[in-house]
């Protein structure tokens, strides 16, 4: 197993590789080092030839409380702690822009078309960002516990950089769950064909594991084309455009903060802080 500070990897009966998140102290919140380890995990795991099967799971309570506001506060601030590019007090919306193309839809956009099928295992809350790691997965299995929202109309912006939703539970109920910023549990989303499944949380890991281990079994270019199939299809039907579209819809909303004096921030970004760090 190699281990890095935020994330996990390791690779099980030679053919399952698991990703794992880990920063249960902060709800897996997600800094810049983490997305970047994160992603060089993805790659580790799509380049060898052994793993046909990726999993996605995450130690502690919460699968992930979203992107990391105290990193992204730092950033606000004109810090670069991390080297990164992303500084919106010099160079305004285009860091943002830049810095999330590559981050936030870049990443999760090339996580799903990773031609390898993937599974992730989501426990307790899954907000915002978090959507982002488990949404570009093949099949998602909840435990019954799980708790999925976006609640960033209340930041003023229209939605996460991945703008999945209407896709995964239909424009009704993508507008309802971002107007009123509402929690999903495992059992709606299941009902809304978010997620293929909920298991009790203590069977979380076995029962993605054993999934795995069945789909492991397959042809690996066969599962690669049978990915490719329902993707591509997705595709034809807009996904990949529209997903374009909507990041430049959520850049927008950057914009509209950077622009006004005493931006109105509904949500308390203290007290969602406050959660990241106790959970
Ligand atoms: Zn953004």
């Amino acid at each position: 197993m190699t281990e890095s500070a935020l994330i996990l990897y390791d690779v099980v009966d030679g053919r399952i590789a698991t990703i794992t998140l880990n920063r249960p102290q902060k709800a897996n919140a997600q800094t810049p080092q983490f997305l970047e380890e994160l992603d060089a995990c993805w790659e580790r795991a799509a380049r060898d030839r052994a793993v046909r099967v990726i999993v996605v799971k995450a130690n502690g309570k919460h699968f992930s409380a979203g992107h990391d506001i105290a990193a992204t506060e730092d950033k606000a601030a004109g810090s670069d702690a991390e080297g990164d590019p992303f500084d919106w007090n010099e160079r305004g919306l285009q860091s943002i822009y830049e810095w999330e193309s590559v981050h936030y839809l870049g990443y999760t956009r090339k996580w799903r078309d990773v031609p390898k099928p993937s599974i992730a295992a989501v426990q307790g809350q899954c907000i915002a960002g978090g959507l982002m790691l488990c949404w570009p997965c093949d099949l998602i299995i909840a435990a019954d516990n799980a708790k999925f929202s976006d609640p960033v109309v209340r930041m003023g912006i229209g939605s996460v950089e991945y703008h999945a939703h209407t896709w995964e539970v239909g424009p009704r109920k993508a507008k309802e769950w971002l107007f009123t910023a509402k929690t999903f549990s495992a059992d709606e989303a299941e009902r809304l064909g978010m997620v293929n499944r909920v298991v009790p949380l203590e069977d979380l890991v076995g029962e993605t594991m054993a999934l795995a281990g069945e789909i492991a079994q397959m042809h690996p270019f066969a599962l690669a084309q049978a990915k490719r199939v329902v993707n591509q299809t997705m595709d034809i039907q807009g996904f990949y455009s529209a997903l374009q579209a909507a990041f430049d819809i959520h850049q927008t909303g950057h914009g509209n903060a950077l622009s006004v004096n005493d931006y109105p921030i509904l949500i308390d970004l203290e007290q969602m802080k406050q959660s990241q760090e106790n959970a």
